[in-house]
Parts: C-alpha cells; sequence; structure tokens
C-alpha cells in the first residue's frame, strides 16, 4: 500500500498534529461539560455527538467526560496515516486520565476514574494538493450543506467566507479506551489491610468478652494478654490483607488479559477481507474500514431512532439492549463473513465493547459483543472525504444533507447512498 505510512516526527506536520490533537481533546471536554461545540470535528462527528446528547437529554441524564493529562505521561504520541487521492487521515492516540459522570436530575449514578486514552482520526488534503472546489462540505458556521468552492467565496445562507485552513483539519472519527494496565491498584490495598485488620480486632474484643463472661479474665495478666492480642491484630491484618489483594488483583487481571483479547481470532479473516477489498477499492483500507464501521455503530447507539437515518437499512427491529446504551468503549472488532457478489460486498463484524446501559434508573457497565451487517456497492474508489450531510446530488448537483432523507429536495431523485457509503442492514447484542 503506497498511501499508507507511519510517521514519528520526521513527517514536517507530525508536531502539528499532535497540537492538534491536544487541542480537540480540550474541545471534546468542554463538549462534553459545558456543550461547546468542538470546533475541529467534522461535521458527521459533530451530528454523532449531538444525536447521543440528544439521547441523553430524553432520558434525562447528564454525562461528562473530562480528559487530563496522564499520571504517568510517556510522553509519548503516536501518530499514524492512510489516504487517498486528495486526502490523507492522521491516526494520532495517547494516553490520558479520563474521568466519566453520569447524573440524572442532579444526583450522581455513575462515576469513573480511569487512566485510558483518546485517538482521533484527522483529515488534512495532501501536500500540495487541492480538494475540488465541488467536493460537498458543511458550513462549520451554520452546518449548512454547500461546497468547498462556495464556503471559500462565503457561505450562501451565513454569509462566512472561510480559508482553507479554516476547513481542515478536521476530526473525522475519535475513540475513548480505558487502560488495563494498572490492575494492581495499590489505593485499593490499604483498603484490604484495614478491613483484616477490622476483622482480627474484632475476634480479639469478642474472645476479649466471652473471656470476661466465663470469669476467665481474672487476672491482670490475662486482661494485658487479650489486650495485646487486639492492638496487634495489625499484624494478621496486614498479612492477610495484602494477601487477598494480591489474590484479587491477580485474578482481576487474568479476566482483563482475555476481555482485551477477545476478538483477537477473527485478525486473520478481517486481514483477508481487506485485501479483497484493497484489490477492488484501492483506497480501502483496515484501518479506513475500522473507522468507518466504528462511526456507524456509534450513529446506530446513539440515535434515538436509528431507523429514521438513511445508513439504517435493518429490516429488524432494533433490540432493546442495544437501545439502553448511552457510551461505548472500544476494545476490538473483527469481521465475522464477507461475500461480494455483482459488485455489492456484505460484511458481518463483532465488536467487542464496554457499554455504559441506562436500564431501571441505574447506569450499568457491561461488556458487550455487538454484531453488525453492513452493505455498500462496489462502484468507485472510496472518497474519504465523504460526508452524509452534505450530497452532491448526481441528476442536478444541488447540495443537501443525506443524514434522513434518501430524496434530493430539490430534483426529487432518490441519491445513491449506498455507492457512496456503507449501511447497516443488521444489528444484534
Ligand atoms: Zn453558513
Ligand atoms: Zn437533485
Amino acid at each position: 500500500m503506497e498511501e499508507y505510512g507511519m510517521n514519528n516526527n520526521n513527517y514536517s506536520d507530525g508536531h502539528e498534529m499532535k497540537q492538534h490533537f491536544q487541542r480537540f481533546a480540550k474541545q471534546l471536554s468542554d463538549w462534553y461539560c459545558d456543550g461547546k461545540t468542538p470546533g475541529l470535528a467534522s461535521q458527521d462527528t459533530r451530528f454523532t455527538l449531538e444525536l447521543q446528547k440528544q439521547k441523553l437529554q430524553s432520558l434525562g441524564l447528564d454525562m461528562q467526560i473530562q480528559f487530563r493529562k496522564p499520571d504517568a505521561d510517556n510522553g509519548s504520541t503516536g501518530v499514524l496515516t492512510y489516504g487517498d487521492s486528495v486526502f490523507e487521515n492522521f491516526i494520532i492516540g495517547a494516553s490520558k486520565h479520563i474521568t466519566t459522570k453520569i447524573s440524572n436530575s442532579q444526583k450522581e449514578i455513575f462515576s469513573s476514574d480511569a487512566e485510558g486514552g483518546l485517538t482521533i482520526i484527522m483529515q488534512n488534503p495532501k501536500q500540495g494538493g487541492v480538494p475540488s472546489p465541488e467536493t460537498a462540505m458543511c458550513c462549520p458556521n451554520c452546518g449548512a450543506p454547500s461546497t468547498l468552492g462556495k464556503l471559500e467565496s462565503g457561505c450562501e445562507f451565513c454569509n462566512t467566507k472561510f480559508l482553507m485552513d479554516e476547513l481542515y483539519p478536521k476530526v473525522m472519527h475519535f475513540f475513548i479506551n480505558e487502560d488495563i494496565k494498572d490492575i494492581f491498584d495499590t489505593k485499593q490495598l490499604k483498603k484490604y489491610i484495614v478491613g483484616f485488620t477490622i476483622f482480627f480486632m474484632a475476634i480479639g474484643i469478642v474472645s476479649m468478652l466471652s473471656h470476661s463472661l466465663t470469669g476467665e479474665l481474672d487476672s491482670f495478666e490475662s486482661m494485658i494478654n487479650d489486650a495485646a492480642a487486639i492492638l496487634g491484630s495489625i499484624i494478621p491484618g496486614a498479612m492477610f490483607g495484602a494477601g487477598a489483594w494480591f489474590v484479587v488483583n491477580s485474578i482481576r487481571s487474568l479476566m482483563l488479559m482475555g476481555k482485551n483479547a477477545r476478538g483477537g481470532s477473527k485478525m486473520m479473516r478481517s486481514l483477508i477481507f481487506c485485501n479483497k477489498m484493497h484489490t477492488l477499492d484501492p483506497t480501502f483500507s483496515i484501518e479506513y474500514f475500522r473507522d468507518k464501521s466504528m462511526s456507524l455503530l456509534k450513529l446506530m447507539l446513539y440515535s434515538q431512532d436509528p431507523q429514521e437515518l438513511t445508513i439504517c437499512q435493518c429490516n429488524k427491529r432494533i433490540p432493546e439492549k442495544l437501545r439502553e446504551i448511552v457510551d461505548i468503549t472500544y476494545f476490538n472488532s473483527g469481521v465475522d463473513k464477507y461475500s461480494i457478489r455483482n459488485g455489492i460486498c456484505d460484511v458481518s463484524l463483532t465488536f467487542y465493547t464496554d457499554s455504559l446501559h441506562y436500564r431501571g434508573g441505574k447506569i450499568l457497565r457491561e461488556s458487550d459483543r455487538i454484531h453488525i451487517s453492513l452493505r455498500k456497492i462496489i462502484k468507485k474508489p472510496t472518497d474519504l472525504g465523504f460526508s452524509v450531510m452534505a450530497v452532491t446530488c448526481p441528476s442536478c448537483s444541488a447540495s443537501f444533507d443525506a443524514a434522513k432523507v434518501k430524496v434530493c429536495p430539490f430534483c426529487g431523485s432518490t441519491y445513491p447512498l449506498e455507492e457512496n457509503e456503507w449501511v447497516v442492514t443488521d444489528i444484534c447484542i
């Protein structure tokens, strides 16, 4: 794959991309805490965030997520790229300390405070390359569907003029994940020791009481003995406490290792699928497909009514258990099966996620396995600049928002969404 490369500081954009990454992390915190629209987010990313906010509001929930400097800052920010003929996508990831709080009418019902990471996929035109003025794009100011050329000469709706570097780069996708590195939580060690010390003290006190009841506590000496046993509880307390802490954490680390390895067996099939697709569509890459499928999953989960989205072409009802989900953390995904027939590709995937479910007034964190089937007509190479929020009608070349309507509002012809975008044909859990 010639379009694909690694870069670590030797690329002139690398440093700049890392700065954008930090800015976006701040913008995302501001979005979740103050509702301020993240300026760097693409219109599709904003749409997904907006859907999630609407869903939370409809359930009477308020979710705040904050990204801070990680506890142990290893200072490394990874940058990886993939591109098509016009755009380059940068995958940028780094450690963050993440706090999540969910409240229901001012009452906190969930909180999590953990080390983790944020990964963003940021798009920029290729060096020396200029996207066509016909490139469909939403106005960053008013959100109206338009084209790059029109936005540069002034949005038809709000009159704002944009320079190329105000329109790019933009964040196409983002993932939040939680670390499983610091499994042996030393903060808990103290709790275990205190717990076991109290337990042994209680035994000492009970034995002292029983001794006094049976009249064995006759001498000053035996009283001293019992008192010493009570005070001495700290020693077996520390021993048993530390032992129990170690056992519990060892079991937890094994469970988490297993959890992180979920879906590993699908790696081969995913690679075969992506190679096959790459021969049919040179822009197609495993990174592109992971990011795209994850974004479609988010749209399906965060929408109050996924069936009103044009990307949703499911015949079955969306299962209730999926509709409870208000936030997801990505672990892994992989291809289960695929078929490419008559220029139509059907692919089924499994996502391994940790999701926050809102059920019976409570937020429950569950490890889920979500199956999703996608379909696309393979006619032309993937356009990385494609946005469902601003498409150009092939019949009358007008721009419109195809997120919820299939028919061009100007000429009435049906927009061929499946030629440009993957659609969801089935989802289950
Ligand atoms: Zn505008
Ligand atoms: Zn039209």
